[in-house]
């Protein structure tokens, strides 16, 4: 019998009151009282990833090790725990009907009705108990998508409830409500979070604990309210206020005991204070930025902040290594063209070229990259944004007319950005791209073999096309060389540029391996750049 404690996050109201960050607080604040912790989300729409989802939709998609595309409230886990997470750790009601759906036609059910009580029910709960025995950990937290009341997530919260039901003291149910401030009445709301934990309990799950986002404190007299109209402590009642960057929410969410009452609710006593030292050291360096910088991210969602979430919390923590708040200066690709680059790109410390797929917006990267190489500003391009930096010195440097990737010109004579040989074959979409971890070798002597400070390394890859092997003498000899190589597969995964000051692209993604207590060191170094270029210009 494992002997992990399950907590499960439920959330009511409206959706967006940031259960992630909630979950991943919960999750930092057990960590630092030493118990190893999992947090996993389950969401009850229907695809099976999100990584078809157009980030309109549903942001950005989050890409662990293992090469799952996930949500991105993953990206928060790992950001504010520093333990990676993997296929298993985000699962949608996709995946439970697929699974139970094949085991039906191998005839895994011969002779009986399936049902969405129990087998549906039956194999939501497989996924949470296969995590929490995997890895025997003290506390899996489990994230519930949506909001209490939808009809999408009914089996997931009828689950929570068969397994509060079989742990008993083992589980504990963390409710996160809104309470409105009305202004015209002048007053604080708890109708709303009433109303919301009342249809939890019609469903059969009483939440322990109430965590409420407001925008004002809650006063003793709310606190009690809200108490006594949902069955729980005062003590149970947690405020959670707007916070000025979500990594103040474990302090926050600490200065309301919500670890010592799960520790309560999960019968297990409390000993000492958990040691916060190293995230307070963070969050002064994040408040008391010493000097600013800005950086362009130049991309086709640029207009939704989530679009880009690790790429934009990865500045977060690289200015914070560095003492230096970034400035990050949306950039949209699809309006930029050499007659506005220099009103649009001038006064710049640094350009960051974003992922990305399809045609959208190409030309404009291209001519942000062609500013930054010959204006010297720091330049990084993640994934397609490499891509794009290959295409735009094949034209303007190497004289190669019409230059392209094959993703957007299949006939191009210079076809310097190709589909990689093992995607050729592979017709269906979904999981079917290079996902997750690779190795990658750097060069001795290169920039990046200075930054990462090791021969080694292995980064997180999403994508069909790569850099064309044909080209790599002409443009090494031209000064842009490959300097990170995956040998086995002989792919190019970063290139740089010999005459410049800081010009890195990589065809996977640091974005996604960036942590408050690891940023990542490409960041660190391009932020460290975008300061000494912004030292030096002013
Ligand atoms: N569209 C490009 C490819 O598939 C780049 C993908 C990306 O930026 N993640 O290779």
């Amino acid at each position: 019998m494992s002997k992990t404690k399950f907590i499960f996050v439920t959330g009511g109201v409206t959706s967006s009151l940031g259960k992630g960050i909630i979950s991943a607080s919960i999750a930092r604040l057990l960590v630092s009282r030493g118990f190893t912790v999992a947090i996993q989300k389950l969401d009850p729409y229907i695809n099976i990833d999100p990584g078809t989802l157009n980030p309109y939709e549903h942001g950005e998609c989050y890409v662990t090790d293992d090469g799952a595309e996930t949500d991105l409230d993953l990206g928060h886990y790992e950001r504010f725990t520093n333990v990676p997470t993997s296929q298993a750790n985000n699962v949608t009601t996709g995946v439970i009907y697929q699974s139970v759906i094949s085991k039906e036609r191998k005839g895994e059910f011969l002779g009986e009705t399936v049902q969405v009580i129990p087998h549906i029910t039956d194999e939501i709960k497989y996924r949470i108990k296969i995590l929490a025995n995997r890895g025997n950990f003290d506390f899996l937290i489990t994230e519930i998508g949506g909001t209490v009341g939808d009809i999408e997530s009914l089996p997931f919260i009828e689950a929570v409830r068969q397994m509060r039901w079989e742990l008993g003291k083992n589980s504990v149910v963390v409710h996160l409500t809104l309470v409105p401030f009305l202004a015209a009445a002048g007053e604080l709301k708890t109708k709303p979070t009433q109303h919301s934990v009342k249809m939890l309990q019609e469903q059969g799950v009483q939440p322990d604990i109430i965590v409420c986002r407001t925008e004002k404190n809650l006063n003793e007299g709310l606190r009690n309210k809200i108490a006594l109209f949902c069955n729980v402590t005062t003590s149970s009642v947690i405020e959670c206020i707007d916070a000025e960057t979500i990594y103040d929410v474990p302090i926050l969410m600490k200065k309301e005991n919500l670890d010592l009452e799960i520790l309560k609710k999960a019968g297990i006593p409390a000993e000492g204070e958990p040691d916060l030292e190293e995230w307070k050291k963070f969050l002064h360096k994040l408040k008391n930025p010493v000097r600013d910088v800005q950086i362009g991210l130049v991309g086709k969602y640029v207009e939704l902040k989530d679009a880009y979430k690790s790429i934009n919390e990865a500045f977060i923590h690289a200015g914070a290594a560095n003492e230096c708040r970034v400035v990050v200066k949306s950039i949209h690709s699809e309006y930029m063209d050499e007659s506005n680059a220099n009103e649009k790109l001038k006064g710049l410390d640094g350009i960051l070229v974003a992922p990305g797929f399809g045609e959208r917006g190409i030309e404009g990267k291209i001519t942000a990259i062609k500013y930054a190489r010959e204006q010297g500003i720091p330049f990084l391009g993640i994934c397609l944004g490499m891509q794009c930096a290959v295409i735009e010195f094949g034209r303007n440097v190497l004289g190669y007319k019409g230059a392209h990737s094959t993703e957007f010109n299949r006939s191009t004579p210079y076809p310097v950005i190709d589909m990689m040989e093992m995607q050729k074959k592979i017709s269906g979409l979904g999981g079917t791209m290079r996902l997750g971890a690779y190795p990658c070798r750097l060069k001795k002597g290169s920039l990046v073999y200075d930054i990462f400070g090791i021969e080694h390394i292995s980064e997180r890859h999403r994508h069909r096309y790569e850099f064309n092997n044909e080209y790599k003498e002409v443009y090494t000899n031209a000064g842009m060389t490959p300097v990170g190589l995956n040998e086995k597969d002989n792919l190019v995964e970063i290139i740089e540029l010999k005459d410049h000051p800081w010009f890195i692209g990589v065809q996977f993604h640091p974005e996604y391996r960036s942590t408050v207590a690891n940023p990542h060191p490409l960041f660190v170094s391009f932020v460290k750049a975008a300061i000494d270029h912004a030292s030096g210009t002013k």
